[in-house]
Formats: structure tokens, C-alpha cells, sequence
């Protein structure tokens, strides 16, 4: 049996939470490959080294040195390798890493370097081999990942290795460039490990017991789903319920790996199993979770008939294509459509450039543009086996005193979108979890 855990920032967030990973790995003879992130907050209000190193990098294109910023991320390092009393030449590779960020401006590899020397000091704590991300996964020119060629090189770096370290987050390009996932990639790196050395199980270390019913900022101590679909994943994670990257899945979708959440301060608590579809077990919920996200704009489209105007959509479509800009949702009717943006990803005038562009490309009776929408998820393939779902839903939203702005009802069944004013997020997601769960 081959087991590959992945660590995430809090789990690496000082020396204490590296031992205790560093014990977990080692309490089971299955648990061969570790991926690593780089140090998360120890505490509230704490920085998570990631975040400083892009800020170091802004420090570096203003200035041509690191600054302040880098200076806060060689402490974290230090004090880890001081707190496990290793004989690991922490003063040295941090010069030396800084030389590199001054010397290689660029912004994915200055971010690259937390995953890279918290993988050296895990390494070293184990005493087991480091795997370099760059030597191992290859991105294309385009930033996508080339899949076959990652899982190749991964192999092959692994193979015959009893247990390694491998830093996560990053790779390179063909030309030895860093690149990086998008934030939260190294649930990716862990799972194209899983998939490389064909493991039986990718377990996901994190600070919390599982994948939980909603976002447990927004509701204390909310219910624990034991078990989780793929899709059902997809859909949580890609709202906002940000325990595991969206993506994360696909490497080991194609190989059915199943992946096990767990909790890197409780680990005898059972956590959340995230199993194919396929072998899914149905636990009975009519719902199996929320998430959501705020900040989002909606470009709302009304014309008579336009049901029977051929190429409509069409042109709409082409008009997203020529600004290259990807809408989240397509909710639409009879005589409407409305396209789901995410706010935080338009620059300045686009909205306003992208009305013009519909109203040339096809002469809708009305244009509106809404701001400020929250969307919420509700996610479940028990949906769909139980009648009056959505009536509950929207009973419950309104009792809540709230006015749902959008709904967009995915083809699958196997989720229900809503989209309502920012500020009434918090309120709608507490409605929805007492409803379902209480
Ligand atoms: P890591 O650093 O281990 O990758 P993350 O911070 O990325 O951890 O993910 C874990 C966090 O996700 C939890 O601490 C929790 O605050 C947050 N979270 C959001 N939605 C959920 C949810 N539905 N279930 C569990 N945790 C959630
Ligand atoms: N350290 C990276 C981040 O903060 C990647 C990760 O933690 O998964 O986004
Ligand atoms: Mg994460």
C-alpha cells in the first residue's frame, strides 16, 4: 500500500507542527511520500510565508533588493530550523535564495521558494531524500500543466525511493522557468504525486477534521461530511469551500484514488473521505453541503423572442471571447440570460466595455448590470432524489428575510446556486445550513 500525505501551511506553520507531521509520517510505513507547503499563520493575524514572498517580490521590483518583507520570511526560517536543533545550513541557502529572487525577478519563483525550503527542512527532519517541484513538474508555455510529461518525471524521480519529501506549488516550464499553481496549488502537487507513483490513497493534512458542511467561519461547528463525491468536491471547492484546490481532483480522478481529509492536531479523528463517483455511497442528507463566495457581477439580458433568433448566444459569446473574459454561470430563461462574472478578475472599464460589446453584437431590450452578488452553493446528488428540495430552499431564504437576486439550477441536479446581495451572505448561508442540518 502507498500512502501520500500532503501537509498544508498550518501543518508547517513552525517547528512544533513539523514534528508533529514529521511523526504522523513516520507512525505508518504506508505513508511513503510527503508533500509540503510552505508555512501557514501560526495564530491569528499571523502571515502566511506565501504572502510575504509576494510581497517581497513587489519590494524587489521597486527597489532591486529584498527588503523588509524577506527579511520577516528568513526569521520564520531561522527560528524552525533553530526550534529542531537542525544542523541544516539555514543562514546560508537564505542568502542564498535571496541572491536568486534579486538576480531572477520574477514573481512565480520569489513565491516558489516558502514550498521550496520548508521541503529542505522536512526533508532533512525525516532524513530522506528532497525532490526539486522544478525537476518534476513541467507546465507548458501556456501555463497549463502538461499532465503526461509531470507524471512521467515524477515517477521516474521517485521510483526505488523508499520515502521522499517533494516540494509542492511549483514546477517549471521547458525552460527551467518556475511556475506556479494559483493559490492553495499544492493540494495539485499532492495529487499528481498519488497519481505518478499509482498510491492507494492521497491523505490531505489540514487544521481542520474534515471537509465540513459549510464554512465553519460562518457557522461554529457545523456538521462533518463523512463522505464525498468528486463532483460534489468540484462543485464545493470551486464556491469557496477552499479545504482542497478545485482542482486538485483530476489527477486522481483518472485513477480513482480516493483522497482521506484529515486533521494534522487530531489525527485519530476520522476526517472526510473524497471517493469517485461511481463508489460513492449515498448517506441518507438531502443536502451534503454549502459554500459560497462573494463579489461577483451579473450581466442580465432581456429580449422578446430571443429564444428563436438563431446565433444569439453565439454572439453574445464571441463578444466574452474578443475581451477574453470567462464567465462562472449562465443562468438563463425564455426571453433572458444573464452571465456570472467574478468581480475580482475585471479590470477597470470592463464591465462597462462589455455591455457596449453586447448591445452592438445583438440589440437587447434591456441590459442591466448587477454589482455585489454573493453566489451560494447548495451541493448534493441527494437533491435530486428528494422532492419539494428547492421549496425548502427558497422557504428558508425567505424566512431569512432575504431577496435571492439569481438562481441558477445546475443541469445535473446535483447543485443549486443562488446568488443574493453581498451583504446578505453570512445571513443566507445560515439560513440554508439550519434548514438542512439542523
Ligand atoms: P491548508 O493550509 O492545510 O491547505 P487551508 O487553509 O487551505 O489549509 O484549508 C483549510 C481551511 O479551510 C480551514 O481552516 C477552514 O477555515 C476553511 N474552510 C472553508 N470552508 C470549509 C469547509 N466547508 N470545511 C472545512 N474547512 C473549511
Ligand atoms: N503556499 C501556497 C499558498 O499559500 C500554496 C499552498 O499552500 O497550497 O497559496
Ligand atoms: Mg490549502
Amino acid at each position: 500500500m502507498i500512502k501520500v500525505c500532503k501537509f498544508g501551511g498550518t501543518s508547517m506553520a513552525d517547528g512544533m507542527t513539523m514534528r508533529r507531521a514529521a511523526a504522523i509520517v513516520e507512525s505508518d510505513p504506508d505513508r511513503r511520500f510527503v508533500v509540503v507547503s510552505a508555512p501557514g499563520k501560526r495564530f491569528g493575524g499571523d502571515n502566511k510565508v506565501t504572502d510575504l514572498l509576494y510581497e517581497t517580490f513587489r519590494e524587489v521590483k521597486d527597489t532591486g533588493k529584498c527588503g523588509e518583507a524577506y527579511g520577516k520570511v528568513a526569521a520564520r526560517f531561522r527560528s524552525i530550523t533553530a526550534e529542531l536543533g537542525l544542523s541544516f545550513p539555514a543562514d546560508e541557502l537564505l542568502s542564498k535564495t535571496a541572491r536568486q529572487i534579486e538576480e531572477e525577478q520574477s514573481e512565480d519563483f520569489t513565491a516558489s521558494r516558502g514550498e521550496y525550503l520548508a521541503g529542505r527542512i522536512m526533508a532533512e527532519l525525516l532524513g530522506v531524500p528532497f525532490i526539486d517541484a522544478c525537476e518534476t513538474v513541467r507546465f507548458r508555455e501556456n501555463g497549463m500543466l502538461d499532465n503526461e510529461r509531470t507524471y512521467a518525471l515524477t515517477a521516474e524521480a521517485l521510483r526505488g525511493k523508499r520515502r521522499a519529501v517533494v516540494a509542492g506549488f511549483y514546477g517549471a516550464d521547458g525552460n527551467g522557468k518556475v511556475r506556479t499553481f494559483s493559490r492553495g496549488g499544492s493540494d495539485i502537487s499532492g495529487a499528481i504525486v498519488a497519481r505518478a507513483v499509482g498510491a492507494d490513497l492521497y491523505e490531505n493534512w489540514t487544521d481542520v477534521s474534515g471537509f465540513l458542511a459549510c464554512d465553519p467561519r460562518i457557522v461554529p461547528d457545523p456538521v462533518r461530511i463523512r463522505s464525498l463525491s468528486y463532483k460534489e468536491l468540484r462543485e464545493l471547492s470551486y464556491m469557496g469551500a477552499n479545504v482542497l484546490h478545485s482542482e486538485a481532483i483530476f489527477p486522481v480522478r483518472e485513477a480513482d484514488i480516493p483522497i482521506l481529509i484529515k486533521n494534522t492536531f487530531r489525527p485519530d479523528d476520522e476526517g472526510t473521505e473524497i471517493v469517485p463517483t461511481s463508489k460513492y455511497r449515498f448517506g441518507g442528507r438531502t443536502v451534503t453541503g454549502i459554500a459560497g463566495k462573494k463579489n461577483f457581477g451579473v450581466i442580465f439580458i432581456e429580449k422578446s423572442l430571443m429564444n428563436s433568433e438563431i446565433g444569439f448566444a453565439r454572439r453574445i459569446l464571441s463578444v466574452f471571447e474578443q475581451y477574453g473574459i470567462s464567465f462562472e454561470h449562465m443562468p438563463s430563461g425564455i426571453d433572458t440570460m444573464s452571465f456570472v462574472l467574478d468581480e475580482s478578475e475585471l479590470k477597470e472599464g470592463m464591465m462597462d466595455a462589455l455591455v457596449s460589446g453586447i448591445e452592438e453584437a445583438v440589440h437587447p431590450d434591456h441590459v442591466r448590470v448587477f454589482d455585489d452578488v454573493a453566489l451560494i452553493a447548495v451541493v448534493g446528488h441527494g437533491m435530486s432524489r428528494n422532492i419539494g428540495t428547492s421549496a425548502r430552499l427558497f422557504r428558508a431564504i425567505a424566512r431569512a428575510g432575504v431577496n435571492v437576486r439569481m438562481i441558477d439550477q445546475g443541469s445535473s441536479e446535483l447543485n443549486i446556486i443562488v446568488g443574493v446581495d453581498n451583504d446578505n451572505y453570512e445571513r443566507t448561508v445560515r439560513a440554508v445550513y439550519e434548514e438542512f442540518f439542523r
